[in-house]
């Protein structure tokens, strides 16, 4: 399995990646519409290093995904996913003009996708929409670990676990697969519970490998309205310390619940609305 497939646990993830076919189909539209529409930014690539610039932003027109009944119906479902596919995708085209990161950006979000921060409810999690707001404040930037880089001790077998911001760090499920098939074929059979566990911590976490995403929050409240209910934003990459406060900015991304900050006991229910972003757009 490809490592850029996504390795989740049931019991928090809703992501439903769909058969092989499906994944394969969605890279290719991808290919196909960066090819059609994307050539200029192609050619900008040429020249640029990952040490000036270390990340390059493609932004992508909402209505170039829309008209693409896959990437459409993908996009508006698993949107986060199916942005990691389209970058996946931008990571092969792009080796060969430069070392610089793509990233996409999903841009021109319709009308109908605007939402104000309270009208936004928990039922809205893992909706697009696009928010106009005004920033009340900016906070540190700070890294998250995005994905983890685990080896194994003994064989050097490798696995990439996707990681969440503010959740505890995923190892992979079990032990290394190339240890355990070993253990298997010489005692031919199961390996005993105490193996299984021995196995299990043979995968370390390798610091270098893993990578570190930049990420900000802000908080932010509604441009026109009123009432002034603040909404925190996660967002991450070249946004990061491009903001501050009393400007407004129109915000394109997923609704998220997220933990409250500062909980003081793990399995606290209790929730809060957040909006990560996929794209922002300077209003003033
Ligand atoms: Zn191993």
């Amino acid at each position: 399995m490809p490592s850029w497939f996504g390795k989740h646990s049931m019991s928090e993830e809703r992501h439903v990646p769909g058969p092989p076919s499906e994944l394969a189909d969605t890279l290719n539209h991808w290919r196909d519409l960066f090819q059609r529409k994307h050539s200029e930014d192609f050619e900008a690539l040429i020249g640029l290093t990952g040490m000036e610039d270390p990340i390059f932003s493609f932004l992508v027109d909402y209505a170039d995904i829309d008209q693409d009944d896959l990437l459409s119906l993908r996009f508006n479902e698993y949107p986060e996913e199916t942005i990691e596919q389209a970058n996946e995708v931008l990571r092969s085209m792009c080796a060969e003009y430069t070392d610089v990161r793509c990233v996409l950006r999903p841009i021109y979000f319709p009308d109908e996708k605007i939402k104000t921060v309270s009208s936004l409810r928990m039922r809205n999690r893992g909706e697009l929409v696009s928010l106009i707001v005004k920033i009340q404040d900016v906070g540190p930037r700070v890294g998250y670990l995005k994905k983890a880089l685990y080896t194994c001790i003994a064989c050097g077998h490798r696995e990439e676990i996707a990681q969440r911001v503010a959740r505890e760090r995923k190892r992979p499920r079990g032990p290394c697969r190339i240890c355990l098939e070993e253990a298997e074929q010489m005692l031919g059979g199961q390996v005993s519970y105490s193996l299984y566990k021995s196995l299990e911590s043979l995968m370390q976490l390798t610091a270098e490998g893993s990578f570190y995403q930049d990420i900000q929050y802000l908080n932010v409240h509604d441009a026109t309205e009123t009432g002034k209910q603040p909404i925190q934003i996660i967002l991450d990459d070249e946004y990061v310390d491009r903001h501050k406060p009393g400007q407004t900015i129109r915000i394109n991304g997923v609704v998220y619940i997220d933990p409250i900050p500062d909980r003081n006991f793990v399995k606290d229910t209790r929730r809060i609305l957040q909006v990560r972003a996929l794209s922002i757009e300077e209003v003033s």
